[in-house]
């Protein structure tokens, strides 16, 4: 199982420039990075640069997050998506990152699941065939909040499957498989080809529906049936990467090495009992 870094959990304070010499001191494998943090850092450099970084590193890119709000959008906020979406895919072919999140919207109002499933089928779809030009595959993260349109992990699952492109797949996030009741029957029965990112992290013990992403806690320290994830994924033959993702104010606070350091330490401590550390 390969180390990465989201960068979500130093989101206030780093920088990518620091984050990525961070991460590569303490042995991570791989970084996912962010769409603002990417955008901050072309300010000050070039593409090309972040390619030598790469080059010259034991780090690799593994993920962009995120396209956010795919779905029930305007003419012009699509046309934003298809911008970022190409910035995305054209930044992803010279320092080699081929996996972008898609985030499903909020708020949407009274439609039923089955025309959120015909919305969302579309629009992963009409992104998909984009991203298949560059080579690069779609990450499609449900959100455990009650009024994100697709929040459980049977919801998303069966968008990506209706999809049926092998360049579609999901992001599996202990908090927001966790925060909406999602069931460890459906990911026994899943295609772990079809989890293309796996997020850990862990909850403080609210309600359901009621913890919100500022309530994440380091893996290990919460509520979330961590070690229920983890024996399932390695029982259904999954073992590629899992990346720290914390978006906790109190840890933005911290040094960010600190920070840095304690995520990679946090994670191997959870996986260790059921995955090979690479
Ligand atoms: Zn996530």
């Amino acid at each position: 199982m390969k180390i990465c870094f989201n960068q979500a959990t130093t989101m206030k304070n780093s920088t990518l420039e620091k984050d990525l010499e961070l991460c590569e001191k303490h042995g991570y494998d791989l970084i996912e990075i962010r769409l603002d943090k990417l955008q901050d850092y072309l300010t000050r450099n070039t593409v090309n640069d972040l390619a030598d970084f790469f080059a010259e590193s034991k780090i690799k890119p593994f993920a962009f997050n995120a396209l956010e709000f795919i779905t029930f959008r305007n003419e012009k906020e699509n046309e934003e998506i298809l911008n970022n979406l190409n910035f995305l895919c054209q930044v992803g072919q010279v320092i080699n990152c081929k996996r972008i999140v898609v985030v499903p919207t909020f708020d949407i109002g009274d439609y039923t699941k089955t025309e959120i499933k015909e919305e969302s089928v579309k629009k992963i779809t009409e992104l998909a065939m984009i991203a298949k030009q560059f080579d690069v595959k779609l990450a499609f993260e449900f959100v455990g909040y009650p009024y994100c349109s697709v929040n459980r992990f049977e919801q998303a699952y069966d968008i990506v499957q209706t999809v049926g492109l092998d360049n579609v797949g999901i992001v599996l996030d202990c908090f927001h498989f966790h925060a909406m009741g999602s069931r460890i029957e459906d990911l026994k029965v899943a295609n772990p080809d079809k989890i293309f990112i796996f997020h850990i992290d862990d909850s403080e013990d609210l309600p359901m529906g009621a913890a919100r992403d500022d309530k994440r806690l380091w893996p290990g320290d919460g509520a979330i049936n961590i070690d229920g994830i983890l024996s399932t994924l390695r029982d259904i033959g999954y073992d590629e990467m899992v990346s720290i993702e914390l978006f906790r104010p109190e840890y933005w606070d911290w040094e960010i090495e600190k920070t840095i350091k304690t995520g990679k330490e946090k994670t191997i401590d959870a996986i260790s009992k059921y995955f090979i550390v690479q």
